[in-house]
């Protein structure tokens, strides 16, 4: 048995509409699919932005729209971490440069 998410009732695992109140009870609760994996998403996207990117692009193109949140926020970290990427080395390089002088 499992919990009906709209009207609380015990509901047969088979059952893929609540009977009770006919709403669908196979759909979890907004977030809980992506409660832990979106913090790896995010890692990831630190750490390997182009990987962020695709990541996001995938997500975004899905229909659940708590996938396309994660896949934005993927997708903005991603963007955000070439963006740092490229400041620092156009700063070391500057570095380098003006030492060189
Ligand atoms: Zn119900």
């Amino acid at each position: 048995m499992k919990v009906c998410l709209s009207c609380g009732q015990q509901v047969p695992v088979q059952y893929n509409v609540c009977p009770y109140c006919q709403k669908p009870t196979s759909g979890k609760p907004a977030g809980e699919e992506l409660g832990a994996i979106k913090y790896l998403f995010y890692i990831l996207a630190i750490f390997i932005p182009i990987l962020g990117i695709i990541i996001g692009i995938v997500l975004m193109i899905s229909d659940d729209p708590e996938k396309k949140k994660v896949g934005k926020t993927c997708l903005l970290i991603g963007i955000l971490m070439i963006i740092i990427v490229c400041v620092l080395y156009f700063l070391l390089f500057a570095a380098l440069f003006a030492m060189s002088i």
